[in-house]
């Protein structure tokens, strides 16, 4: 089945972060360790571990760029689709529209995504495949 034409839930969406984030397993974003638990609770809107080294809790998204974003996981996910997919320049608008958020959602997910890219190892990879 394919990621485009299947819409995602959002735990799905949470869950595929976690796989691409974390292909072993979570691993604290504060200490490194791997040995975690799910903590269970019930009005959090993504899952909660907490490390069981340094008792500090997290989610699929602390640490990255998605990290107090209010756009849910499903709409980051299906916007980093859409610029992938499209081959041409692609305005605010353009998103605006695909991703039914405003567009001051769309410019700070831009912001987020322009962030990333001017960092290692993102960039460094990036760097390579790009002709000059
Ligand atoms: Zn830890």
């Amino acid at each position: 089945m394919g990621l485009e034409e299947q819409p995602l839930t959002e735990d799905q969406a949470e869950r595929l972060l976690a796989v691409l984030r974390w292909p072993s397993g979570p691993i604290c974003p504060f200490c490194g360790n791997k040995d975690h638990y799910v903590l269970d609770l019930k009005n959090a809107n993504r899952r909660r571990y907490k490390c069981s080294a340094c008792r500090k809790q997290f989610s699929v998204t602390k640490g990255t760029i998605l990290e107090g974003s209010k756009l849910s996981l499903v709409v980051w996910i299906r916007f980093i689709q859409f610029l992938c997919k499209r081959s041409e320049d692609v305005s605010l608008s353009d998103i605006h529209h695909e991703l039914n958020v405003s567009y001051g959602a769309v410019q700070n997910a831009l912001d987020r995504l322009a962030y990333a890219l001017k960092r290692a190892p993102l960039r460094a990879a990036l760097g390579k495949s790009r002709n000059p």
